[in-house]
């Protein structure tokens, strides 16, 4: 295939601004779609409101009179006669269009009408005239020195030059189903449509290429990785772990014994586990990793538990010893603040095999860690690892079985493609005796109430948290707003309650024991920044009161509310706000996750949910996995049967798709 300097007009300087944005092939440069288009239909002045905007083709009738203010600020003025009558145009920094505007000649004029001065300041000016059917104009992402002209001129001339060698993705036989035009064709129509219906055709078969492509690797991934036979096979004491598991507290919910029985048959399976384990804030996760981690141990391998706070991680460790206090399991706690020493001893334990599990933050996969017998690896609140670090994490044991946990569940759509290729288990139900937790939105100017409510809880010996205002990121702010929270508080209450703070910039251990002392009821108030967010087990904390609400998204809303409702009393949430958000609305009337994260994704598109980490797997030229989502159903379909059926394995497509994933 050409390169793109190959491509007639494109000099080294263009090059390079093309390269700037990200175009690194001809391939790119026909695929750098229009983000939008401007439809040019002929306005009548008469029926142009003042200050709307308005096109309007005609003749220039008096020579431009250029005006230079000053270096960069430059205004041209001339007349225009147009067929609705004679009108006034001007336009700023265009001085090197003069030489072309001269009178007589035939232009195209877009801007804003002044209707008293009869004056048309001007956006754009285009030579030539406007036929009577509507012109559409694709519009490009552009850089300094780069136009949307010059950008449309190299898309058709590389179009013209290497149209016909430009891959297409998809089989001829689906291309005839659909009948959909070829490649060539639907690339010259999306970058010079003549009509919308047109336009739009196109553009769904663009769309759909982009996803069978994206759908087609998703499912060779999904099937390679039960073909290859690469995984541990155990055979589980099944006797052992029953009686293990009848010694549990509480009764397992059915959702809980299906995926830990999911989970077993992964680990006895010859394919590598590679499984997301779905369930909302309170469903009991953490039991089904822990009989995970149980059932490998039986089969004589090591276990790796990662967590994305040291809160969170600290919180595991203790339940883990808790859990398995009367067996001989060694396990050990690897976090950021774990001393030099302590580190040193944790990492020959896990290279010896005498440390059976271990628990951690990121500094589980530094690269000094060496595993004995990995075959295990749960990351908890996996959205918030990069997919970097979960490869990484993966990447330690020989072929260590994985198992994603996320409460954060996930809107059917992303199921399917960030996590198309693993397996899925959902926990849907919640513990028996749990109650709805009651959600109030109150004004700043209730904060009266909102004490009233905190201090009846309180007096029924429950516990609170507070959430401090999200603020901006800068030196000790977080500490600022919790200090005045907290000394507000002492106000409202006196001595009668003991209140603490933690938060984000806090040393690690200090963190501990504060949350050791909440959580042994010796703190009744926390107050605290959003690092209390994702998994803090707290049962008896009943309220949770969160100060400008509205500045939360929806799913850390839902994970905040999430630590309170986890014992058997009655629970609450208070959003403080005076702002009439959406979020707050759906906050107060939906209690399921799903439902919300289903909620959070239509406010918010896919980018935000799983914060920037992901939204580099998901990035899409043309589709757009929410409204495009029938396309992303279809394409599957389709994709999968073209990769099961064997009469085209040997096609060059299907060959050339494969060689892309295992190149890339
Ligand atoms: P999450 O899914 O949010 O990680 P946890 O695993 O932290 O939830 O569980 C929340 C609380 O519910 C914990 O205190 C846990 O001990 C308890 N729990 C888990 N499963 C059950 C069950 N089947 N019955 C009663 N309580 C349970
Ligand atoms: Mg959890």
């Amino acid at each position: 295939m050409a390169e793109l300097k190959d491509v007639k007009g494109i000099g080294p300087k263009s090059l390079s601004l093309l390269n700037k944005i990200g175009i690194n092939s001809v391939y790119d440069l026909v695929t750098h779609y229009p983000f939008r288009y401007e439809v040019l239909k002929r306005d009548e002045l008469g029926k142009v409101e003042d200050g709307e905007k308005i096109i309007i083709d005609g003749k220039i009738e008096s020579i431009p009179i250029l005006m230079r203010f000053k270096a960069g600020l430059n205004k041209m003025n001339f007349r225009l006669v147009t067929a609705s009558g004679v009108v006034g145009v001007s336009i700023f920094n265009r001085a090197f269009l003069k030489s072309k505007l001269l009178v007589g000649t035939d232009v195209i004029v877009i801007g804003k009408l002044d209707k008293k001065k009869n004056v048309i300041t001007a956006n754009d000016i285009k030579m030539g005239t406007l036929s009577n059917k509507e012109k559409i104009e694709p519009v490009y992402h552009c850089t300094s020195g780069l136009t949307n002209k010059n950008m449309s001129t190299y898309i058709n001339m590389a179009l013209l030059m290497y149209g016909r060698d430009i891959m297409d993705y998809i089989p001829s036989y689906i291309q005839e189903k659909y009948n959909f035009v070829n490649k060539k064709t639907a690339l010259n129509i999306i970058h010079n449509p003549s009509t919308p219906e047109k336009l739009k055709e196109v553009t769904i078969r663009l769309k759909y290429e982009e996803l069978f492509q994206f759908m087609f690797k998703i499912n060779y991934l999904k099937i390679q990785n039960k073909k290859k036979k690469n995984g541990l096979v155990r055979v589980i004491d099944r006797d052992k772990l029953k009686e293990f598991m009848d010694k549990i507290p509480f009764k397992l919910t059915n959702d809980q014994q299906l995926a830990i029985e999911d989970i077993l048959k992964d680990l006895e399976s010859s394919s590598r586990m590679n499984r997301l384990l779905q369930g909302d804030v309170g469903s009991g996760k953490t039991v089904v990793a822990f009989v995970a981690m149980y059932a490998n141990y039986l089969c004589g391998y090591q276990s790796a538990l990662m967590a994305p706070t040291e809160i969170l991680a600290t919180q595991h460790y203790n339940n883990l010893i808790k859990f398995f206090k009367d067996k001989k399991i060694k396990v050990a706690l690897l976090t950021g603040s774990t001393s030099k020493k302590e580190k040193n001893e944790i990492y020959k334990g896990l290279e010896d095999g005498s440390i059976h599990m271990v628990i951690g933050t990121h500094a589980l996969i530094q690269d000094e860690v060496n595993y004995n017998n990995l075959g295990l690896v749960i990351t908890d609140e996996q959205h918030r690892f990069g997919v970097h670090q979960r490869a990484n994490l993966q990447n330690k044991g020989i072929k260590p079985d994985v198992l994603y946990m996320s409460a954060t569940p996930i809107p059917r759509t992303y199921a399917l493609t960030i996590f198309g290729d693993m397996d899925v288990s959902t926990i849907k139900e919640r513990p028996k005796g749990r109650q709805k937790i009651d959600t109030y939105v109150k004004r700043t100017n209730e904060i009266k109430d909102v004490l009233q409510m905190m201090y009846e809880e309180l007096q029924n010996n429950h516990q609170v948290y507070v959430i401090a205002p999200l603020i901006e990121e800068s030196e000790n702010s977080d500490l600022t707003t919790v200090n005045e929270l907290r000394d507000q508080m002492k106000l409202a209450f006196k001595d009668k309650y003991k209140i603490d703070i933690v938060h984000g910039k806090m040393a690690n251990g200090a963190k501990d024991i504060i949350m050791e002392q909440f959580k042994d009821n010796k703190v009744q108030i926390l107050i605290s920044t959003t690092v209390v967010e994702v998994g803090v087990d707290v049962p008896n904390a009943t309220t949770m009161v969160i100060f400008d609400a509205d500045r939360f998204g929806l799913s850390t809303l839902h994970q905040l509310r999430g630590r309170v409702g986890r014992g058997t009393s009655k629970s609450q949430c208070i959003l403080i706000s005076d702002s009439d958000t959406e979020r707050l609305k759906i906050m107060e009337r939906e209690d399921d996750g799903f439902v919300i994260s289903e909620e959070d994704f239509k406010l918010r598109g896919h980018g935000d949910l799983f914060g920037t980490k992901q939204s580099g797997d998901m990035t899409f030229k043309i589709a757009n996995i929410r409204s495009d989502y029938k396309i992303l159903l279809q394409a599957k379909k389709d994709s999968k049967e073209y990769l099961l059926n064997e009469e085209y394995d040997n096609d060059d497509l299907k060959k050339e798709l494969i060689s892309s994933i295992t190149n890339g």
